[in-house]
Formats: C-alpha cells, structure tokens, sequence
C-alpha cells in the first residue's frame, strides 16, 4: 500500500440537483481518493471518476490496481471544506472516508466537525464499523440536524463467496452490529444493497437474508441496485470472477449483451426486493429529510420527493422513457422554485402550477391532489 499526502485545490462536489429517490444529496466530500477495502465490483475505479490518471501520475502504473494501492490524503481537507461550504446553502453532504488510513488521520472526523459547526446534514455510506468511535459527533449531527448512515452490504454472509468480492472489507456481521449500535442511539441506518451481483447473491435467500438481518439490526431501509459494468470497471470485474467461477463468464456476457434480458433481470431483482421488503416491513427507500430545509420550500421539497421516486420506481421497473422524465423535471422545477406551492395554488388555482417551469398538466393535477389531501 502506498500513501501519498498532498493538498487538494478543491474538495467540494456540488450537483445541479440532488440525487432524488436514492440519496438525496447535493454536496459530496472526500478526505482521501482511492479506497483500501478495494471491493472489486466498485464503480470508482471507472476512468469517469477515478483520481489516479496516468497522465497526470505516471507512477500509478506500477500498481496493479491503484485504485486500492494508491491512497492520497488530503492533508487540507476539512479547512477546504469549511471555507467551501460556508456560504452555500443548506442540504445534504455525503461523506465516506472510514477506510484504514482513517485510524491515523482522522480526517474524516475533522470533515463531520465541519458539517456539524456549519449545521450541515449529512449521509454516510459506509463499509467499516470504524465510524461507531465518532458517536459522539454522529449524535450532535443527528441531534442538530441530520444524519444517516447507508450501510454497503451484498451479501449477509462472511464466507468465502464474500471474500472473493470485499476481500479486504470489515466483515459483514461487523457492518450489521454497527447498524444496530446506531439505531439504538436514534441515528436512521440501512442497507445500500448494490450491486447485487448475478447469478452469486441475487438467490431469493440471499435478498430476504439481507433484507431481515437490517430490520433485525435497527435497519430502517434498504436501497437496492443491480451491477452496472462497463470499461475498466468490467475488466478488473471480470477478473475476479474469473477466479471465483469462470463459468459465469459467459453467463454475464449474455444477460450483460442482451439489453432485453437485462431489463427484465433487473426488473425482476427489484420486485424481489420489494416482496421482501414488504414481508419485514421496512421501507426500500429512503424517505426525504426536510426538517432543515426553510419552512415555506419544505412541501415544495415534500412533492419533489413524491416526484423524485416516482422516477426512480419507473427506472427500477423498467418503465422508463417520457413519463420517467415528466416527473423528473417536475421534480426539479419543484427544488428549485422559490415560492411556496401552495401560496401559488392558493392565489393563481391549477393555472399557477402550470405556470411553473417543467410543469404540465397531468403534474399541476398531481400537485393539487396533493395539497387538497394535505388540507383536508
Ligand atoms: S468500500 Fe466502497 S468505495 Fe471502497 S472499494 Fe468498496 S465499494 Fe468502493
């Protein structure tokens, strides 16, 4: 493992909108580039976002997979994050950064300080119960205004199946105490259950496993996605499953070339979900916070997110196309209106509504259902 510490000319990561029926953030942060636990399924080390480019650093082609050998620290970077941060407004940051080279630094910690000095909310996704040290600061957030934690789990197993994919991960039972630690000092946690890999753990006990063990644990959602591979990502991919079960080669090759096929995979992996989520009672996504948001923007943000997983239903079942991107634009029109909806329904009727950019009839329609419901 190589360490390398340098100063970042910038840290902060700001979306057009926010990642709606997944996440929902707007900001993102990270105190190191590259990650030790190396999970060979990771999308990071695709070139789209991948820190080590060998044109700016030659040096990370002598590794073979620099992406977890290659660990940059960012000495400067919760000082960054303040002065980045201050005068933006408020909504919220993803942090990760619980790798090993966390243990020394702390600069992780240094960067949920400034989250909580800026009253900042804040999600975590995570893979290490090393964060369970800094409850104490995980509580004021939570107290002060938001936190939540998004455990990545594939599998409820620690066997040899897991190994061969999260080889140098924190076990998984570790992750699942860790949710449980959290629940039971009121911090909202869950399962971020991506990628489920094929034909390894998208079995029905696996998903129900996985699924029981976060209700069992405190866990109050879990958040489910298929694999995506492409480039570089699929390469080094394939190349653990080729030491795993080199059968399964030619079984991705054909669900991953058949878009049809691959549509109604997925479709079926997330019905799965669904059934099972049901089953346990726990929600399969993850409710919109808006207590930190103004007053008079929060049922604007409320039927955003109405909006926002409606999307994300029609993505996962793959019923895409014009109606997904209806409520898209809608929901994005609603984020960033600055008047409240219900003054513009109140004064202008449905004609108002449609008067907002993105919004056509059938949303302006949706729209006063909801707020006829909400006054009721
Ligand atoms: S812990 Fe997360 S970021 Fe690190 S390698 Fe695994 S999936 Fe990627």
């Amino acid at each position: 493992m190589t360490y390398k510490i340098y100063k970042t000319k910038t840290i902060l990561n700001i979306q057009k909108h926010v990642d709606g029926g997944w996440f929902w953030v707007k900001y993102s942060a990270y105190p190191y580039t590259g990650c030790e636990y190396g999970c060979e399924y990771c999308y990071s080390r695709d070139e789209k976002y991948n820190p080590h480019k060998a044109s700016r650093e030659p040096e990370v082609l002598k590794f073979e997979d620099p992406f977890s050998e290659y660990i940059k620290i960012k000495e400067n970077a919760s000082e960054l994050l303040k002065k980045e941060l201050k005068n933006k407004l408020r909504d919220l940051i993803y942090i990760d950064g619980y790798q090993t080279v966390e243990t020394k630094y702390r600069y992780a910690r240094k960067m949920l300080e400034v989250c909580l000095d800026l009253n900042f909310p804040v999600f975590l996704n995570e893979k290490s119960p090393m964060l369970i040290r800094d409850m104490d600061i995980l509580k004021k957030i939570n107290e002060k205004s938001y936190l939540n934690v998004g455990w990545s789990i594939i599998t409820s197993r620690d066997d040899e199946t897991r190994l061969a994919f999260e080889p140098k991960a924190p076990p998984v039972s570790a992750r699942f105490k860790a949710m449980h630690q959290l629940a039971e000092n009121k911090i909202m946690a869950g399962t971020v259950f991506m990628p489920i890999l094929p034909f390894i753990y998208d079995d029905e006990r696996n998903i129900e496993e996985v699924i029981k063990k976060t209700k069992d644990c405190g866990g109050q959602y879990v958040l489910d996605a298929g694999l995506t591979l492409w480039g570089y990502c699929k390469t080094h991919f394939y190349k653990a499953l080729k030491k795993y079960d080199s059968s399964l080669i030619a079984k991705y090759d054909r669900l991953y070339e058949n878009k049809q096929a691959l549509g109604e995979y997925t479709v079926r992996l997330h019905q799965s979900v669904l059934k099972y989520c049901k089953k346990h009672n726990i929600m399969s996504y993850i409710p919109r916070p808006l207590k930190f948001y103004p007053e008079k923007l929060q049922i604007n943000k409320k039927i955003a997110e109405i909006f926002y997983l409606e999307v994300r239903e029609l993505q996962l079942s793959g019923e895409g196309g014009y109606k997904e991107w209806a409520y898209r634009k809608a929901a994005w029109s609603l984020d960033d209106l600055e008047e409240n909806v219900w003054e513009i329904f109140k004064n202008k009727g449905i004609d108002g509504l449609m008067q907002i950019k993105g919004i056509g009839t059938s949303m302006a329609k949706q729209i006063e259902e909801f707020l006829k419901a909400g006054k009721n």
